[in-house]
């Protein structure tokens, strides 16, 4: 449910709605607007009769929210969110890039990653200090000595950090390191997950679940959401299907449809989607051709012995090769790469 308030809405008014909400054990998200503000309505609707809104002074009209995902989706807010850092804004309009390597493995090679990127431009970098391996013997991530490097990198360079949080148990000391928090494709329907992170006022990047629809990724857009914090961003990774040419099937069709359904940023993720360095470039620039505002790509000072996903890894030389032609096919798009 929404309710739109009129235009001359004071203040006072705005505050009686919101009261009015909670006093139903419902949870109001105010939106201000360029004209008028617009009050969210979400908890278990079916329980009480919000019409009785309609009739407090200031209120404009009452809108059914028809999609289970409410405040991911556009029918609530049709604006396009823009997502904001100290380094750069992740919406329409730009190509955002994160880059960097799978893992944080050495001081060394964190550092060397963050100075060549911002070098190139490239304000924003990832690397997982805690990582979702599929065998237990496998690299695990370096965990909070690993968060400490990240923060070693942001404070010499200026670039932002992109980092995965896996467990509520690291919960405070991800959201502390990072500029970006990552929930990856493994917790997309991690729900306690989803509500801590809810919690937070640091942007999500929300990986797609492998097997996900794009209802149920919005609708694990919407827990985040639910908790209050709105800065989501989502993340097409590739999905399981019956192709063995590569690891993952990048699902570049989602991109539409999302921007359709909802009003959150989408970016795109061909290093596991491919799972092959030789394919990313090209799926890179199909990502950039069909619409996402930004990509995640692997990147490694020597891919060959990265410590996790080296073989969809690239090298400074490739990936500086793909900033060039990323840029190149920006511009008749009408899109800077950032
Ligand atoms: C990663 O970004 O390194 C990662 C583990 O991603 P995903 O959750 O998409 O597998
Ligand atoms: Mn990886």
């Amino acid at each position: 449910m929404l309710v739109v308030m009129s235009t001359q809405a004071t203040p006072d008014e705005i505050d009686h709605v919101l009261a009015a909400i909670r006093a139903m054990n419902l949870t109001p998200h105010p939106m201000p607007g360029a004209t008028r503000t617009a009050i969210g309505i979400t908890g278990n609707i079916g329980a009480v009769d919000p019409r009785t809104l309609e009739v407090l002074p200031g209120v404009s009209e009452l809108l059914r929210v028809t999609k289970p995902f409410k405040l991911a989706s556009r029918e609530m807010r049709p604006a396009d969110t823009y997502v904001k850092f100290a380094q750069t804004t992740i919406g329409p309009g730009t190509l955002t890039m994160i880059a960097g390597p799978c893992s944080v493995e050495t001081e060394t090679m964190i550092l060397r990653t963050a100075e060549f990127m911002m070098e190139n431009g490239v304000r924003l970098m990832r690397a997982g200090a805690f990582k979702p391996r599929t065998s237990p013997y496998s690299f695990q991530g370096m965990g909070l000595e690993g968060l400490k490097i990240l923060e070693k990198a942001r404070q010499k360079t200026g670039i932002g950090i992109v980092t995965e949080l896996m467990d509520t148990d690291n919960a405070d000391a991800v959201e502390a390191s990072a500029d970006i928090i990552q929930i990856g494709t493994r917790n997309m329907q991690n729900f306690s997950l989803l509500k801590r992170v809810g919690k937070m006022r640091k942007p999500v990047l929300l990986k797609r679940g492998m097997s996900a629809t794009l209802e149920e990724w919005l609708m694990a857009a919407e827990y985040v959401m639910a908790g209050g914090n709105y800065n989501v961003i989502l993340c097409e990774r590739g999905i399981r299907s019956f192709s063995d040419h590569s690891r993952n099937t990048l699902d570049l069709s989602v991109i539409p449809p999302a921007k359709k359904l909802s009003h959150l940023p989408i970016m795109v993720d061909p290093s596991h989607g491919v799972g092959k360095r030789e394919f990313v470039p090209a799926m890179a620039l199909a990502a950039l051709a069909a619409g996402a505002d930004g990509l995640l790509i692997e990147v490694h000072p020597d891919p060959d012995h990265a410590a996790s996903d080296g073989a969809q890894t690239l090298d400074f030389a490739a990936f500086k090769k793909l900033l060039e032609n990323l840029r190149r096919l920006a511009e008749p798009l009408g899109k800077t790469v950032n």
